[in-house]
């Protein structure tokens, strides 16, 4: 707490005031594509941390968000927050609640028209004798926006807990005895003085008959809820609320509890849960009814009440529901006097459940209920499908009325560019296979392929020690209860990466509360304790269970219908991790015949199916036995097999027949059967592998290597060709040279456009001394003369991309027309594969794959052998009076088969002036110069 801060100093000026210029706030620009408007993230850093901001319109907006989250992790609560409620003391509190109770029963009020609590209170004069008025406390604490925020004064817990604020309006009316009457044997207040005939016969209804469809559960003492539809009938002339309580088996509606509002149905409903106040176990006396929970803790709360903790319905509310409960989208608003309503399907209900749980979020953005699966893993930006982590993160969070994530950064203080520099010289200096350096293939080739779902998803990543770490934390929303703390210990070399994979790991951790839906319970799916420290606060959130009553086994091989697939003794996954695989499937809940009785045809109800689906291979993103099975296949094959049920809710908020699907889910010997057609398969992308096989990745070493050159020549020019993203032009601002100038030139606007973007970023950061930098769109097969006796040439591992015969014309062009003083080239080593494929990451030894997928990338044109590279390089060099010499990196040159990436260093030999050709065919799209006086040395 800020004991001497004055009240109204705004978050900003706090931070200021405690830490001054040590303060450093950086916008980032965010392209929504969707949008065509900029949006603006900031970036905070303190001493000790750092927050990042959510994305905002405004530049200011994102400052003060991330303002308000350093302070939310500093544990200062700024007051005078923009919501009046937080200046009203507890007492006032008080004082608005018995007023507007008083309110609420007058006369003025009940002739107010179209307010829900109006609506409300006709309805109970509707009724007869005794109970003619009695208003529910449920129904006030509910519908009167008033009355709940000022009892969120009293106790922010009122959010989870009906009886709660019940209890509260309870208490407030006591002191309006002379007024009203309450009596804590009836859960409603009632006005003392009869309303005036006039206002009460005026009431007299004519509305319609209603038919309303909801969802009954009924809560069994053991084992699993039952969700049954079920009709109420809203004659005219009766209170809706007391139709849904008889229902329920209660004598009328002063014995429910109202939930929040939740869900919502197809027509944009919102649903509520209503259920009975459950009523005290004996034992538990000592504390009040309605009174103040004793201890927030499981076991104490289920056996508080004799009622049975109803999973289902808790789950989909996100408030503890005790006995029985109807699910109904009904109620008074203010648009008009009219009993609005909508239908609660059972598909709508398990749909509303199921859209609850982090796996439920992930199935339905990819519309793929059944066969989609939260990953548990982020690898790349590209091969994720779907809505980012962090995303689905907040909308999580947004449902489960916790507040926004706040995710906390934090950067090594070692270089990556310097670590692989120094590693580097390590290799350099013995000749030895250094470990650090070597192909990190120890978890490659296990022959549990079949298990490959376990997915050693930690270890198999390399293990960096340097780069972004981020930690998330998730607060109740009143920011007072810290309900998941988890700060992951691995380094990712990207900040966004860092987030994603943190926002994914808390995703992961609250969809283990919410008990998957298609849960396998023999395979743990991810984390142990040890690859992170986890601090969970249990009883702030509501879990949700969704359990099933059929075990989800392993899928069983139905090889009479298996189609054209090889028989293959041992499952053998021929699709290595890290591939995109594309296909289009189906999947039936079907009865077997033999259990029906009689010969034939067996019955079979279509639940999911889709066109096309692409997902990334050993991530966990598709449901095991699909992926499995996909895995062993071969572009073009067909496969079909069955597998035992998820949850039932699963397949019901999937069929489209929901009636007769559950009459089939009701047989024992009802499976789900998958067709499946693999329709392509993309290998993984060059960066992944490089990143999980090398240690540091080989792209990282090639431009170690690169710089090293650079660093020992006194060259003040250099052109990159065939630049990609630029990571050697990015080393190239991180370290002093004498390099002045720096050109990159590639023929993929999307790689430009990548360069640009990270130049633009990084230009202001490091102390290099360059003072002209450019990027050009063109073909490197192609002479610019603007780039005509340029000091240094890299070209890595660029030639593989284009046809061979280019290669050669490659080579001629440069050392013809260019004429560079130093020329590096690089280039896959096409030995060294054998090494790569014997890891399930990179199988090449599958005849069903296509010829390309030998190489690397599936984008590579050749891999050249030592001899092949060797002798393209040496004819290059002699015939245009250069020198050459062999090289690489990853693994070792003297051991077979050599060096992962080979490279070739040409020099020139002796300067000979060549007639200088004039064309500019390259297009200047990227340029900088460092403004005069403007030298940071
Ligand atoms: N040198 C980078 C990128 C390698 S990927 C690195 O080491 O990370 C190969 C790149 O070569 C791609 O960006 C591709 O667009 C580019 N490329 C392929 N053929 C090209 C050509 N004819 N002219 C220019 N660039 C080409
Ligand atoms: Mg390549």
């Amino acid at each position: 707490m800020v004991g001497g801060e004055k009240q109204s100093l705004s978050p900003k000026e706090i931070i200021h005031h405690k830490f001054g210029v040590k303060a450093s706030y950086r916008i980032e620009q965010v392209h929504v594509s969707s949008q065509s408007t900029c949006l603006y993230r900031c970036h905070l850093q303190l001493p000790d941390f750092s927050v990042v901001s959510n994305v905002f319109k405004r530049k200011k907006d994102a400052e003060l968000s991330a303002a308000e989250l350093a302070l939310e992790k500093l544990g200062i609560h700024p007051q005078g927050d923009d919501d009046d409620d937080d200046d009203i003391t507890v007492e006032q509190a008080w004082d608005d609640i018995v007023e507007r109770i008083k309110y609420i029963f007058s006369d003025e009020f009940l002739s107010s028209d179209h307010h829900p609590l109006g609506s409300h209170l006709r309805g109970t004069l509707l009724r007869d004798g005794e109970r003619r008025g009695s208003l529910p406390l449920s129904v006030i604490a509910a519908f009167d926006a008033k009355i709940n925020s000022r009892c969120k004064v009293i106790n922010p817990s009122v959010d989870k807990d009906p009886i709660l604020a019940m209890s509260y309006v309870l208490k407030a009316a006591a002191k309006l005895s002379d007024y009203i009457v309450a009596s804590p044997h009836v859960a409603a207040l009632r006005r003392k003085n009869p309303y005036p005939p006039a206002v009460v016969e005026a009431l007299a209804t004519h509305g319609e008959s209603i038919k309303v469809e909801a969802v009954y559960i009924q809560c069994a003492t053991s084992g699993e809820e039952v969700v049954d539809p079920i009709t109420l009938d809203i004659s005219s002339g009766r209170y809706y609320l007391d139709i849904i309580a008889e229902k329920l088996g209660l004598k009328d509606s002063s014995q429910l509890i109202i939930s929040r509002t939740f869900g919502k149905t197809p027509s944009g409903y919102e649903c509520r849960v209503y259920s009975a106040i459950p009523k005290l176990n004996p034992s538990d006396k000592s504390s009040k009814a309605y009174g103040k929970r004793p201890v927030d803790d499981e076991e104490d709360q289920s056996s508080r009440f004799k009622n049975p903790w109803n999973a289902k319905a808790s789950s989909a509310c996100g408030q503890d529901i005790h006995g029985d409960a109807i699910v109904a989208a009904l109620g008074y608003s203010w648009r008009s006097n009219d009993l609005e309503h909508d239908d609660v399907t059972l598909k709508s209900f398990y749909r509303i459940c199921c859209g609850m749980s982090p796996n439920g979020i992930y199935k339905f953005s990819r519309q793929a209920l059944i066969a989609a699966t939260l990953p548990f893993s982020f690898t790349t930006k590209s091969s994720w499908r779907g809505p980012l982590p962090k995303e689905m993160l907040s909308i999580f969070c947004r449902q489960q009325q916790l507040a926004e994530p706040v995710f906390t950064i934090s950067t090594s203080p070692v270089k990556p560019l310097s670590e692989t520099l120094r590693s580097l010289k390590k290799l350099k200096d013995s000749e030895s296979n250094d470990s650090n350096n070597q192909c990190v293939n120890e978890y490659a080739g296990s022959d549990d392929s079949f298990n490959h779902y376990n997915s050693k998803d930690e270890e198999e990543l390399p293990v960096l020690e340097s780069g972004y770490k981020c930690g998330v934390k998730i607060l109740s929303k009143s920011l007072q209860d810290l309900v998941l703390d988890c700060s992951p210990r691995n380094f990712y070399e990207k900040e966004s990466y860092a987030i994603q994979n943190a926002a994914l790991k808390a995703l992961t951790w609250f969809g283990s509360l919410f008990d998957h839906l298609d849960a396998d319970p023999e395979q743990p799916r991810c984390y142990t304790k040890g690859h992170m420290n986890w601090m969970f606060t249990r009883n702030i959130m509501i879990k949700g269970k969704f359990p099933s009553s059929k075990r989800y086994e392993e899928a069983a091989y139905d090889e009479s219908k298996t189609m054209d697939m090889d028989r293959k003794p041992k499952r053998v996954q021929t699709i290595p991790n890290g591939s995109l695989v594309s296909i289009s499937y189906s999947v039936c809940v079907e009865v077997e015949a033999d259990f029906w009785g009689r010969s034939g045809k067996c019955l079979r109800e279509l639940i999911e199916s889709n066109e096309e689906i692409e997902f990334e291979v050993g991530v966990g993103s598709m449901n095991p036995h699909l992926e499995s099975v996909v895995t062993q296949m071969s572009v073009g094959q067909y496969a079909c097999f069955v597998t035992n049920m998820p949850a039932e809710g699963l397949v019901l908020a999937d069929a489209n027949d929901t009636a007769r699907t559950r009459s089939l889910l009701s047989k024992l010997a009802a499976g789900l059967e998958y067709s499946v057609h693999l329709l392509g398969v993309k290998g993984p992308t060059e960066k992944r592998v490089e990143s999980v096989f090398f240690k540091p990745p080989l792209w990282k070493q090639r431009v170690g290597y690169a710089v090293k050159l650079i660093k020992e020549s006194s060259a003040s020019t250099l052109v990159e060709f065939g630049c990609g993203s630029g990571s050697l032009l990015e080393s190239l601002l991180e370290v002093p040279t004498s390099l002045q100038t720096i050109v990159g030139v590639d023929i993929s606007q999307k790689a430009l456009d990548r360069a640009a973007k990270m130049l633009d970023s990084k230009l202001n950061k490091g102390a290099c001394n360059l003072k002209t930098i450019r990027l050009y769109d063109g073909s490197i097969l192609e002479f610019d003369s603007r780039l005509h006796g340029i000091d240094i040439a890299t070209c890595l591992e660029v030639i593989e991309h284009m046809e061979e015969d280019e290669a050669f014309q490659f080579g001629k062009t440069v050392l013809t027309l260019f004429r560079p003083k130093l020329l590096i080239v690089s280039t896959p080593n096409y030995e060294y594969n054998k090494i790569l494929h014997k890891s399930s990451l990179y199988h090449s030894k599958d005849r069903s794959m296509s010829q390309r997928s030998k190489f690397r990338s599936h984008d590579h044109k050749f891999e050249w052998t030592r001899a092949q590279f060797s002798h393209w390089a040496s004819k290059l060099a002699k015939s245009h009076n250069y020198s050459v010499e062999f090289s690489g990196v990853g693994g070792s040159g003297d051991v077979d088969p050599g060096f992962a990436s080979q490279i070739a260093v040409f020099k020139q030999k002796s300067f000979t002036e060549v007639k200088k050709v004039s064309m500019q065919p390259y297009k200047l799209i990227w340029e900088w110069t460092r403004a005069e006086g403007d030298n940071k040395n």
